[in-house]
């Protein structure tokens, strides 16, 4: 009997209908996976390998991209899949303990942790098809609770707005329709140099230099990219921008391309962050509708074209050769630098990476002037900053502050001060790669820079900490986030930070021994040897608790269990 190969199948219309709908590039493989993913609740080895035939790339890399992305590859579909933030503000309000009861008590619904949500002030938090929850029990279905509304926090007192102005006063809109063509690229460098504007990603890299960089590169074509792919644990200021003031991110692009030469913006937003994309989707129809984007010159010469990019569940992305690897449809991995991505981007091109915060301060520097923006300062800095009080306080949330606020004044006066008079032990300052502080460092300021009186500003968040909560168990935490989040492309990190989370939880079963406090030192400056700021940064935690909180690790080793 002669054996005859199989008839070829017929292509999965749903697959060929996506890369209608997503073009055939394998730039939108991505885009492609996410919508797959929503659609069928799983992807299969069937479907995956029928997605790589329909776009022409090797069927490893399909696979290697689902592998990458958390929102690819756990949980079910997105609407009987709840994930429970495992972020470090979640985990002291007892996500761990509600997860468990839910798993108990709702049989019908997929649980799965999910690194910090940026939902923080709301914790405990989940998100469930695309919708974000908070705070959630244990006792009901978060689904039926009340979903997450967008909104502005409420003001202060003694709250200084300036990028959140335009949202709570109402007054203002489309400044940029009128201003932005009679602004020079060079007046624009100016006045941020001169407001001191820094990367409010948390690298703290002044803005100026980087945009004139920019404008210099040369390339077939330049790209300004939002960077909204805010995930650090304790960072929810973007978040809370999308929300109050989307137009602001969007004016913000178009005068970072116009300053640069650049005729297309792309926003990448975190894939957890699903209202939020779509507000900008809204906001960015909206400014085509009256004229100030587009793809097509208008009448006034202006064809910036801005789209929404989303991530689909990976912290590295907020790296921006990460994130450019991200935009391009493959695995989050950061690159080697140099190049750096002013020179070669997106696409091999020019491209300027700027955080949401920043692009929203740029903007409404332009808008209310310079000599305003600086004269709101403190302490020599100039300007504001959106800061996040989290934890064991009596009234935790994001405000609107002057730069350069000491740890004391955002405790006592912006967050009202210990939760029930309790003492404060200590805070993690500047966000999950951030410093931990103990009292003697109260009077400290936050600040971008080096000084004896300064605390890293990083992304501007504080969690802070009762007598009731272990350093070590904070740390612990911290380097769980860390070791879930590396990418693995270097060892220093991959093994580095698993490592670390070992020997803390061995300390915590107080099965540690004299010699793993000098493991941790070691390993600490081991992780500075990482490709990216993800293993470098990683050692300030570690280092600060060593240093500032040396007898508490000590006596848990001194303790045997
Ligand atoms: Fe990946 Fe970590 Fe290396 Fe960065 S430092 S490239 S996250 S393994």
């Amino acid at each position: 009997m002669t054996v005859l190969p199989d008839a070829p199948r017929a292509t999965d219309p749903d697959i060929l209908a996506l890369r209608e709908e997503f073009g055939n590039s394998p730039e939108s493989l991505l885009d492609a996976l996410r919508a797959l993913k929503q659609r069928r609740g799983s992807l299969d080895r069937e479907t995956l390998r029928e997605l790589a035939r329909v776009y022409d790339v090797p069927a490893e890399r399909v696979a290697g991209i689902v592998s990458f992305y958390s929102l690819l590859s756990t949980g079910g579909r997105d609407e009987t899949t709840l994930r429970v933030c495992d972020g470090i503000a979640c985990w002291m309000a007892g996500a761990g303990r509600i997860r468990n009861e839910l798993e108990s008590t709702f049989s019908g619904l997929q649980i799965e942790r999910n690194s910090c949500l940026g939902l923080c002030d709301r914790a405990p938090a989940a998100i469930c098809g695309g919708r974000q929850f908070g705070p959630i029990s244990g006792s009901s279905d978060p689904r039926d609770g009340s979903e997450w509304t967008a909104g502005l926090p409420p003001l202060r007192a003694g709250e200084t707005r300036f990028a959140l102005r335009r949202a709570t006063s109402g007054k203002g809109a489309a400044f940029e329709r009128a201003r932005v063509p009679a602004l020079s690229p060079e007046h624009i460098f100016e006045m941020l140099d001169a407001a001191d504007l820094r990367g409010m990603g948390g690298a703290g890299f002044p803005a100026a230099k980087k945009w004139r960089w920019a404008a210099a590169a040369e390339g077939i074509e330049k790209f300004v990219v939002c960077n909204a792919d805010e995930s650090e644990p304790l960072a929810f200021k973007d978040r809370v921008l999308i929300d109050a003031d989307p137009r602001r991110i969007l004016e913000g692009l178009r005068i970072a391309g116009h300053a640069i030469g650049a005729r297309t913006g792309i926003i990448y937003i975190r894939g957890e962050y699903e209202p939020q994309a779509q507000r900008l989707e809204q906001a960015i129809a909206d400014a085509e509708a009256e004229g100030w984007l587009g793809c097509a010159p208008n009448e006034r010469g202006i064809s910036f074209r801005v789209s929404v990019h989303r991530g689909a569940g990976a912290y590295i992305c907020g790296e921006e050769t990460a994130l450019l690897e991200s935009l391009e449809g493959k695995r989050g991995e950061p690159r080697a630098r140099p190049p750096y991505p002013i020179q070669t981007g997106f696409r091999g091109q020019p491209t300027l990476v700027s955080n949401v915060e920043t692009l929203a301060m740029a903007a409404a520097i332009c808008d209310y002037g310079l000599d305003e923006f600086v004269a709101l300062g403190t302490h020599g800095s100039p300007g504001t900053k959106l800061y996040a009080v989290l934890g064991r306080v009596q009234n935790p949330g994001l405000f609107e502050a002057p730069r350069g606020l000491t740890l004391r004044q955002i405790i006592e006066d912006f967050g009202g001060g210990m939760r029930d008079g309790n003492r404060f032990a200590f805070a993690l300052v500047g966000g999950a790669a951030g410093t931990f502080a103990d009292a003697s460092r109260l009077d400290h300021r936050l600040d971008f820079g080096h000084a004896d009186d300064i605390l890293p500003m990083g992304t501007g968040a504080v969690l802070v900490a009762d007598e009731s909560v272990s350093i070590l168990a904070a740390l612990r935490e911290v380097l769980h986030f860390f070791e879930s989040e590396s990418c693995g492309k270097c060892t220093p990190c991959r093994i580095g930070t698993g490592e670390t989370r070992f020997i803390l939880d061995r300390i915590l079963a107080r099965q540690g021994n004299d010699r793993d406090l000098q493991r941790l030192e070691s390993l600490s400056r081991t992780l500075t040897l990482s490709l990216c700021g993800l293993g470098t940064s990683v050692p300030l935690p570690i280092a600060s608790a060593l240093r500032h909180f040396r007898p508490d690790f000590e006596s848990l080793i001194g303790e045997k269990g």
